[in-house]
């Protein structure tokens, strides 16, 4: 058994389409959606973990693909750098699943990490550049492998 947590993505054109469970119907693989979010110009992130043979697996990718999915493995993280965030709160508007939020009354502004879908929002908002992307380390594969 094959088994990876994705990253999707769903221009607004695609956003409708039930891909998920005509990837699971169609190439025998199993799902578990761990977070989905409709971003504010319709574009949808869901990330899922999918499981099924490794063949059947590729083959699903390659489906999504070629359904105009954006498809990542979900070997990137985000990560705060808390010395050169202000807790100005511009973040805070731009994220889609409350991943950032302000803590009263101290008026901090927390990122949950738990909450967080990569979906990179928060990282132009920021004015310091507090927010990055990077790789996580122990999960990078390859889907033509
Ligand atoms: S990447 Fe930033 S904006 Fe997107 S969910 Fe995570 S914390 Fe929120
Ligand atoms: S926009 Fe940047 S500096 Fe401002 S609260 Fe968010 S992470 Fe901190």
């Amino acid at each position: 058994m094959y088994s990876k947590i994705l990253v999707l993505r769903f221009s607004n054109k695609v956003v409708h389409n039930p891909v998920v469970c005509t990837l699971a119907k169609e190439f025998d693989l199993t799902f578990t959606i761990l977070n989905a979010t409709i971003l504010p110009r319709k574009e949808g992130v869901m990330v899922l973990e999918l499981s099924g043979s490794k063949n059947n697996f590729k083959n699903g990718v390659k489906y999504l693909k070629d359904q105009g999915v954006n498809v990542k493995n979900a070997s990137q993280e985000i990560k705060r750098d808390d010395k050169k965030c202000t807790h100005c709160g511009a973040c805070i508007a731009v994220c889609p699943t409350g991943a950032l939020y302000i803590q009263r009354p101290e008026m901090l502004v927390v990122f949950d990490q738990q909450k967080c879908s990569v979906c990179e929002l928060c990282i132009p908002a920021c004015p310091p550049r507090a927010m990055k992307v990077r790789p996580k380390t122990g999960m990078i594969f390859d889907f033509q492998s």
